[in-house]
């Protein structure tokens, strides 16, 4: 997602409350417990746009932190803005590149990931830069827990497949796959809708998902 430069987005995220400031970001990773000032799971959406999802899950599940992670202030901007409506103490936000994950959270600190539909990168050159590629599921494997998941949505059946077939030479297995999760009754249990997913769907797009754990 990319939405044009909106003036003013760096100095109101400079100056956020939400916001981990990048200064600051090293020091967070062992330590979430402490930015957060308890003890609760932590879990991370890489790639969180205006950052409904998060901020849903957040108000929805108070006994869990929850950290978005976004690239683009001028998008963060309107995650901020959405806790300036409503203020929530489990919610933190990062803006910075995914790549640099290992360098923010500790090894086995974090419960879950969420990707959702993370930019599809189409030309093969560009294969690694995508959210769902071995050489990513590779840093994630280093934050997540042993017994985390990693849940990823989708409507980019390509780069749904693409995902899929990165699991084995990555070393990770599924625990459930959908490619229609409008329709599976299971794994709808709880879904809280993204931003995307709720035009891709509403243009009659079927939505797919896996959760994903790293062997051992
Ligand atoms: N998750 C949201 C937004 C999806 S668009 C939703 O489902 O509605 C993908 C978002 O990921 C964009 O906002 C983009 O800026 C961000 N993004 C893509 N690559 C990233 C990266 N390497 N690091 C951090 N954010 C990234």
């Amino acid at each position: 997602m990319r939405l044009r430069n909106v003036t003013g987005s760096r100095e109101v995220i400079a100056a956020s409350p939400y916001v981990i400031q990048e200064a600051l970001q090293p020091d967070c990773a062992g330590a979430w417990n402490k930015v957060f000032g308890n003890s609760q799971p932590v879990f991370i959406e890489i790639g969180m746009g205006k950052g409904k999802f998060i901020h849903t899950m957040a108000r929805e599940h108070s006994d869990i932190n929850f950290v978005g992670i976004e690239k683009y202030s001028s998008v963060l901007l309107r995650a901020v803005q959405k806790m300036e409506q409503e203020e929530l103490a489990n919610l933190k936000f990062l803006r910075m590149e995914a790549e640099d994950i290992t360098r923010v959270f500790g090894s086995g600190e974090v419960d879950r990931i969420y990707l959702n539909f993370s930019d599809p990168w189409p030309k093969d050159r560009h294969a690694k830069r995508r959210l769902p590629s071995r050489e990513f599921l590779q840093r994630y494997r280093v934050i997540l827990k042993a017994d985390g998941r990693l849940e990823f949505k989708t409507d980019n059946r390509e780069l749904f497949d693409f995902a899929l077939a990165e699991l084995a030479p990555a070393g990770w297995c599924a625990e459930a796959v959908t490619y229609d999760l409008h329709h599976d009754e299971k794994l709808m249990e709880g879904n809280v809708m993204t931003e995307y997913e709720e035009k891709f769907s509403g243009m009659g797009n079927p939505i797919c998902k896996y959760v994903i754990y790293p062997r051992a």
